[in-house]
Order: C-alpha cells, then sequence, then structure tokens
C-alpha cells in the first residue's frame, strides 16, 4: 500500500501543535501512533498535506494517578502501557482487558488509547470501556479548554465532537468505589486480530445491603456511535441483583441496538449477542462487586 506525500510536522509542544492545525485547516491531519491515519492515507480516504506528528511532544505519554482520585491519560499514552499499566488493572479491569484485545501486539506499541477514540469507529474496543467508567474527554485549542464527557464525544462512524482546531489534550477517569465491579465482552468474526462485531461493557457499584447503587452498560458495533443503555442502567439501580433483573436489563439493552449487517455479522445475530454479552457482563460484574463488597 503506498501513502500520497505528505509533509511531516514535528511540534516541540501541544500549543505548537495547535498552531500548525489552526495555520493548515483541513489540509492537515493530527497523529499520534499512525495506525489508522496512515492505513486511511494509503486507502486514499484521508489525504492531508501535512501530517502533524505527536511523537516529537515530550512528556504527554502518562498514566499517572492525580490527587483528587482520577487516573489521568496522555495523548500518546500506548494501548500497551494500558494493558501493562497496575492501576488500571486494579480499578478499571474492563479497559484493561479491552486495550488487551485490541489488535495485535504490534499495532498495540505503536497505537495510543486516545487515538483509537478519536477514529471515532462504532467498534472501537476502548469506547465503552471508558463509557462505564464516566471518562472526561478534555480538549484543547489555541484559545482554551473544554471537557466533554466520553458518550457524548462521539457523533456518528468517524465523526465526533473535535473541530478542526482542536486536539484532544488527555483522558480523566474517575476512580470507581471500592463495591464496584465491571467487565468487557466481546465477539469477532476471527478469534485474534479482529475489530470486535460486537461488544459490550458493564458495571455495577453495591450498597452494603447488596442493591445496586450504580449501574452503566454500553454497547459497542451495534449502533452508529457507541452507546450507552441508560434505559437499563435505570431498572438496575436501588433494585437487589437477580437473574430475572439481569434478563430484564439485557432485553432492553438489545432493543435499543440498531445495528446493521455486514461482513463481521448479521444484524439479527447481533441483536442477539448483545443480549447474552449484556447478560454475561452484568454476572461478572456482579461476581467481581461482591468479592470487593466482603
Ligand atoms: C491490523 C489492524 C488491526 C486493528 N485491530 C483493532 C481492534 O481489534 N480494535 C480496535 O479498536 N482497533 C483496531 N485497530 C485500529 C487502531 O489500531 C486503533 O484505533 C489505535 O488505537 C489508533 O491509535 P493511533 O495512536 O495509531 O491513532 P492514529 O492513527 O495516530 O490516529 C487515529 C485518528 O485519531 C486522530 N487523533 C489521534 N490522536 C489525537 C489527539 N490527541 N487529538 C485529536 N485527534 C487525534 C488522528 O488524527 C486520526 O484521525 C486496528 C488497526 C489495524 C491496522
Amino acid at each position: 500500500m503506498s501513502i500520497p506525500k505528505f509533509t511531516y510536522l514535528a511540534p516541540k509542544t501541544l500549543k505548537e501543535a495547535l498552531i500548525m492545525r489552526a495555520s493548515h485547516g483541513s489540509k492537515s491531519s493530527i497523529m499520534a501512533g499512525g495506525t489508522d491515519l496512515l492505513i486511511k492515507m494509503g486507502l486514499r480516504t484521508l489525504q492531508p498535506e501535512f501530517v502533524i506528528g505527536l511523537n516529537s511532544v515530550p512528556e504527554i505519554d502518562y498514566i499517572t494517578l492525580r490527587p483528587g482520585g482520577e487516573l489521568a491519560i496522555g495523548p500518546m499514552a500506548k494501548l500497551s502501557a494500558v494493558v501493562e499499566d497496575a492501576e488500571v488493572e486494579k480499578n478499571f479491569p474492563a479497559l484493561s482487558e479491552a486495550a488487551s484485545v485490541t489488535a495485535t501486539v504490534q499495532i498495540r506499541n505503536m497505537g495510543t488509547l486516545i487515538g483509537n477514540i478519536c477514529n471515532a469507529s462504532p467498534s472501537a474496543d476502548n469506547a465503552t470501556p471508558l463509557m462505564i467508567y464516566d471518562t472526561k474527554v478534555v480538549i484543547i485549542r489555541s484559545d482554551g479548554e473544554r471537557v466533554v464527557p466520553i458518550e457524548e464525544f462521539f457523533k456518528g462512524p468517524g465523526k465526533s465532537v473535535l473541530e478542526t482546531g482542536e486536539l484532544v489534550k488527555e483522558f480523566l477517569i474517575p476512580i470507581p468505589e471500592k463495591s464496584t465491579g465491571s467487565n468487557y465482552q466481546k465477539v469477532s468474526t476471527r478469534s485474534k486480530v479482529d475489530i470486535a462485531g460486537i461488544c459490550v461493557s458493564a458495571l455495577l457499584t453495591l450498597n452494603n445491603d447488596g442493591t445496586v447503587s450504580k449501574a452503566r452498560i454500553a454497547l459497542g458495533a451495534v449502533a452508529p456511535k457507541p452507546i450507552r443503555v441508560v434505559k437499563a442502567e435505570k431498572i438496575l439501580t436501588g433494585k437487589t441483583p437477580t437473574k430475572e433483573l439481569f434478563n430484564d436489563a439485557a432485553k432492553i439493552a438489545r432493543e435499543e441496538a440498531s445495528p446493521i449487517s455486514d461482513m463481521r455479522a448479521s444484524a439479527e445475530y447481533r441483536k442477539a449477542m448483545v443480549e447474552v454479552l449484556t447478560r454475561r457482563a452484568l454476572d461478572a460484574s456482579l461476581a467481581a462487586a461482591t468479592k470487593k463488597k466482603n
């Protein structure tokens, strides 16, 4: 695959990257690891004259706990670093699992978590885990910054709220309460190196009496963008978890999904599997939350 000619720009700060972006506008693209961008350039679906590489910006490859109790993840933090990070594994197991099944080890060593989200694919492995953990996306532009909840970040296939003069500075993920369990489920056509045909993340936090104080369910690859199933979250909250309750929540998830048929799966299969995976993710989340509570 040949890539059309382009000029590579190597800013030394994010501010400099923003100035370059402002001056070249839609003729330019931001590049982190390049594992999505360079494929699109090879396929001619994107033909930027200028590629602004974030690789030359120091100190933006970080995963760190902030004093306020949030995990901050920078724009050059690789998927492999997410997989290996002890805080992610301890507090955000669904994200740890999703990152570990994203692509191959070679791609995880180049590709970033933030690039995976900015690409705005409805099937991005890491989108639904970040949604159940209430991730905030910090977006900067030359004259300021804004913070967007991740479920509002996606607009449709390949489309996000990012405007031309903006880039993602970091993700902020609040550490969940102690009695929280979460889980990630993925089905793909091939067992390895394949994007998700269907993916589901769930999170449950339990009160002392065993009732659900917080529930999150998010679905990927079954709608034009990753979605939260707020209706199902509502029926779980305040209740004692039972098989019947999880069945009801999983049925709602199935109803909320609006998948298409493509080479990875038929719409009917996707709908059926959303129900199955939601139930599995809830069962696993409950088991993990119960273990932590006791
Ligand atoms: C063979 C193969 C298999 C793959 N398998 C999977 C898979 O199983 N699951 C999956 O989810 N993905 C998969 N991918 C997709 C890809 O590897 C991931 O999406 C990766 O995380 C992208 O990160 P990156 O740093 O390489 O992004 P890049 O390619 O550098 O950027 C992706 C997009 O995000 C924009 N961008 C990047 N960083 C920023 C920023 N800070 N601010 C604003 N915009 C930004 C870029 O302009 C570009 O539009 C696969 C890719 C390949 C080639």
